[in-house]
């Protein structure tokens, strides 16, 4: 069985891993700023590595894995300010999720894997309700990993919780540990500690980074950011999102 990327395989080979059983991952970010030190892809990136470490988690209890190319484009306001950000309308990011899961559907699998590592609460919940439409059209068992969620949350650390998960030590040390090539190490260095309570600023009404204090698309911790922690951090992700499997 082993782990498989969709896009190196001729259709033979798709339907073959389908008809025995083989998980379908799909892997959804956003393309969106993320602080002057990352890149547009961070949602992507941390998806797709997310979804390799679930892989190889299935590989080595004899389950074999499809990843799908993932949804790099969705609905993404918070970020929309900034240059490059490519925000998309609800409905739209919605459709858009929901037939590309019925695609992974309708080709025969029938568990479907989502990794979602796009943490605006509009779009997360966009995900959620793209799941449950495509699990009543195509009746395939469709799992949403959701690391926000108690008691997962609180293991990502503070910041995760109540400080800036986005593009702050949280992102940035997964980013170190994914694709250190993809982080500006000056830049990250340099930028200054930025405590902004995010989850409760979005409560609060923000409706924008630029509302929350945030004039660099960054907050919390970005120069504290290890590698060491990022690994930390993805272990966790990829345990979560395969428990997400067996719960659905
Ligand atoms: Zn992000």
């Amino acid at each position: 069985m082993s782990a498989h990327f969709a896009t190196l395989l001729a259709w033979p080979k798709v339907k073959a891993l389908a008809s025995t059983g083989a998980v379908a991952l799909l892997p959804i970010g956003s393309t969106e700023a993320h602080g002057p030190h990352l890149p547009l892809s961070v949602d992507v990136v941390i998806a797709e590595e997310v979804c390799r470490r679930v892989a190889a988690r299935l590989d080595a209890k004899g389950v074999g894995s499809v990843t799908f190319p993932p949804i790099a484009y969705t609905l993404t306001d918070f970020a929309a300010a900034f240059s490059g950000t490519v925000s998309l309308q609800g409905d739209t990011a919605r459709a858009l999720m929901r037939g590309v899961i019925e695609g992974i559907a309708h080709a025969g699998f029938t568990r479907v894997l989502i990794c979602n590592h796009h943490l605006e609460p509009a779009h997360f919940k966009l995900v959620h309700e793209a799941a449950t439409e495509a699990r009543a059209s195509t009746g395939a068992k469709i799992a949403v990993a959701d690391h926000r969620r108690r008691p997962h949350g609180p293991r990502l650390g503070e910041e995760f919780m109540h400080g800036g998960s986005h593009a702050g030590g949280y992102e940035t040390s997964l980013m170190m540990a994914a694709a250190p090539h993809l982080v500006d190490e000056a830049a990250r260095r340099a930028l200054p500690d930025l405590q902004v309570d995010l989850p409760a600023r979005i409560k609060a009404g923000a409706k924008d980074f630029l509302e929350c204090g945030g004039v660099d698309a960054y907050f919390g911790t970005p120069a504290s950011a290890t590698a060491a922690e990022g690994h930390r951090l993805f272990e966790i992700l990829a345990e979560v999102s395969e428990a997400a499997l067996e719960g659905d």
